[in-house]
């Protein structure tokens, strides 16, 4: 993979993809949760392009530690904890690996891993992590298929999408919805939703 020179044009194309779907996540976190995920991320995305500058400056396991205690200080909400402790995870697990697939795969885990921990959360729940790990288990699929660079892209993005698809069934028991019961059948999580949504242009992204 490209060094960290990428980001910020990753990071806006992440910012242009929440924009244009503005409406939607925001209506998301207003059916089941209470509205605010999308300014949330938002404000958090916004102070992590301020860094572009520096963030280009350093190393990946630097840079994505960064960006978490970005996201931990300015985000709020349970996501920005979350989130935040993803990217710390992952930048310090960057230290000791490749930016190839085995190592973007051993980087990601340790973020998923990271949430499940702090989140006491885990798939089936209604959360981010209906769309974070079934991707997470696509990476190490491929890994063990050595899956070629486009067929990963493609596998990534089925994975985003039918995890996110998935929680519209479930019941929560985790978060804000969880306080819901039955009246969160039928939604679709939000931060399950930004996640498949960041997923999917960080895949388009780089297979351009
Ligand atoms: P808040 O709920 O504090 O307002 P946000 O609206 O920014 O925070 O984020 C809500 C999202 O965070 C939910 O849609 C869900 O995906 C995720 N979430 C909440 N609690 C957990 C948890 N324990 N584990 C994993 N994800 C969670
Ligand atoms: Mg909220
Ligand atoms: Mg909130």
């Amino acid at each position: 993979m490209t060094d960290t020179n990428i980001l910020p044009h990753l990071i806006q194309a992440i910012q242009s993809e929440m924009l244009n779907n503005e409406e939607e996540i925001s209506a998301l976190d207003r059916a089941i949760g209470d509205g605010d995920h999308l300014t949330n991320l938002l404000r958090g995305l916004d102070a992590v392009a301020k860094l572009n500058n520096e963030l280009i400056q350093l190393d990946w396991s630097a840079a994505l530690m960064k960006i978490g205690m970005t996201l931990m200080s300015t985000m709020g909400g349970a996501s920005g904890s979350l989130l935040g402790s993803m990217f710390v995870s992952m930048g310090k697990t960057a230290k000791d690996h490749q930016l190839d697939l085995a190592g973007v795969t051993a980087i990601y885990t340790a973020g998923v891993e990271s949430i499940k921990a702090r989140g006491k959360s885990d798939i089936g729940e209604k959360t981010m992590l209906d769309t974070l790990i079934p991707v997470m288990n696509t990476l190490q699929t491929a890994v063990l298929e050595s899956q070629d660079r486009s067929s990963v892209l493609k596998n990534i993005k089925t994975a985003a999408i039918d995890g996110m698809l998935s929680t519209k069934e479930m019941l929560a028991t985790k978060g804000r919805a969880s306080f819901l019961g039955e009246r969160a059948r039928g939604h679709i999580d939000a931060g399950a939703r930004t996640s498949q949504l960041i997923l999917c242009v960080i895949a388009d992204e780089l297979g351009k």
